[in-house]
């Protein structure tokens, strides 16, 4: 592509960029499509021969970004809402631009030493130690990637062990290796467990109290019990923000016992970690600064464009012992310099540095705060709401910006899981705005949660309208 062809183009990739997100309301938060439409309408076999820009363009419109869930809607209220900001989107639009491939510093030494100082901003704006040596950070694609390279720093952490050099695998030497985290706990932390062969049955899900949170006498017990039947525990998992709740593990506990066990302390804050750039919630997140390591997302409530997830490491020497080889052809003549590569199982990494540090540097820590205080606040009308509403209930404490609750209609436990199912898919089916589910100590239960930066009250006072009309559509129907 020539560059004045590429200009052009870019151009009118910028428009196409600035009229979607102008207009992302005008569509429904989810295509009305059923799976395999899309891939029906697109040519099955590649262009032989070049085609032209418009004609690609063309097919993007038509195609592709109608028929796109739209994370970017404000009407986007499931799982955990996200937001791709526009200075976001320009820090990832550069990057592609630069394709830098940071495995080395010499590779790329503006986004190694940017994703070392971008990090850094994130853990003053956290509020985490600033001690030499303390939280550095790094980034990778998911809180997923980030907890299995910390668990496998806990492995390292346990040196005795010798698991780098001698494996796990057929080894009569070696303990039962326990994991610790709550039933709450995101389920990447089981995939880590598969992942680096300590397996599912080691990993043991903690009991949690009314609030979601784990509980620290179980966790005691679990690991008494282990500790006597011969095993070896080697790091708990403690989750700021639950994915179902966002309820907040009890920190300060949970790292007395880990310090006391000499186990190593993971904190999953993938999503709710972010409101810790406000001061009144650090209350919340008392005992952060005792965990070895720490993962929060940018990408998820720090606006910035799918996939950043910071992952902070107390001593970043255990995942250098996990995970550096350096074969000749990766050798460099510089010292004393990050090399990116040895900090996970990658070699080559994007510059996503670019796209953080664009937000963050646009927005100003300010900015970034008033957004999530924002979220939050409209989060707690809406549960005030949910309370105010007859044959509604809130089954969660809403700490942050997600609200789980349920319709309670007369009828079995099980007859209400099956109305709030059909709910759901009522208010969904709508197409102005997306809610997710969850179950919760057995029982169907919805979920909203605000976190896109073009949602406002106007937003949750549509959710409001449409959950109140199915809803009385449904009991009329069931004649009730
Ligand atoms: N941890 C928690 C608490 C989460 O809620 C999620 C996803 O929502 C994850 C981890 C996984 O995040 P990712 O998609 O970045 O792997």
């Amino acid at each position: 592509m020539p560059t004045a062809e590429f200009r052009q183009a870019m151009h009118r990739a910028a428009d196409l960029m600035a009229d979607y997100l102008e207009h992302v309301q005008d569509y429904p938060v989810m295509p009305k499509i059923s799976p395999g439409d899309v891939r029906r309408r697109l040519p099955q076999t590649p262009p032989q021969d070049p085609e032209p820009f418009d004609r690609i363009f063309d097919d993007y419109r038509k195609l592709i970004e109608p028929n796109t869930t739209h994370w970017n809607h404000p009407g986007f209220m499931a799982y955990f809402a996200v937001t791709g900001s526009g200075p976001g989107i320009i820090g990832e639009s550069l990057a592609a631009a630069l394709n830098v491939n940071a495995m080395l510093w010499r590779t790329g030494p503006a986004a190694t030493e940017l994703e070392e100082l971008a990090c850094d901003w994130v853990r003053q704006m956290l509020d985490l130690p600033a001690a030499a040596g303390e939280f550095r950070g790094h980034i990778n694609d998911t809180a997923s990637m980030s907890s299995l390279l910390s668990l496998a720093a806990a492995r390292e952490h346990a040196a005795e062990l010798d698991i780098r050099r001698r494996g796990m695998a057929g080894r009569t030497d070696l303990p039962r290796l326990t994991l610790y985290c709550s039933d709450q706990a995101h389920s990447s932390i089981d995939k880590a467990a598969i992942t680096l062969g300590f397996g599912l049955d080691n990993l043991r899900r903690i009991e949690t109290d009314q609030a979601f949170r784990m509980k620290v006498d179980a966790l005691e017990a679990a690991i008494a019990a282990d500790k006597a039947a011969g095993c070896r525990p080697v790091a708990v998992v403690a989750t700021v923000g639950t994915t179902s709740t966002t309820s907040v593990d009890p920190l300060p506990e949970i790292a007395a016992v880990a310090r006391r066990e000499n186990m190593w302390l993971h904190v999953d804050g993938a999503y709710a970690l972010a409101a810790g750039i406000c001061p009144e919630f650090r209350p919340l997140l008392a005992g952060l600064a005792e965990a070895d390591s720490i993962v929060t997302n940018p990408h998820k409530w720090l606006f910035v464009p799918v996939d950043c997830s910071v992952l902070f490491v107390r001593r970043p020497e255990l995942l250098r012992r996990a995970f550096s080889i350096v074969p000749d052809y990766l050798t460099t003549p510089e010292t004393g310099v990050t090399n990116l590569m040895d900090y996970g199982v990658q070699l080559g990494r994007r510059f996503r540095a670019l796209k953080l540090w664009m937000v963050v540097r646009a927005f100003g820590v300010k900015g970034l705060q008033e957004r999530i205080r924002y979220h939050c606040a409209l989060a707690r009308e809406f549960a005030a709401w949910i309370e105010a509403q007859p044959g509604f209930a809130l089954f969660a404490p809403v700490p942050f910006s997600t609200v789980c609750f349920r319709a309670v209609p007369a009828g079995s436990p099980e007859d209400q899981d099956r109305f709030n199912e059909r709910l759901l898919a009522a208010v969904n089916a709508a197409g102005p705005v997306l809610l997710s589910h969850t179950r919760l100590r057995g029982r169907y239960v919805l979920r909203l949660t605000v976190g896109n930066l073009r949602t406002t009250r106007v937003h949750l006072e549509q959710a409001e309208r449409l959950i109140d009309q199915a809803h009385a559509r449904l009991l009329s129907a069931a004649g009730k």
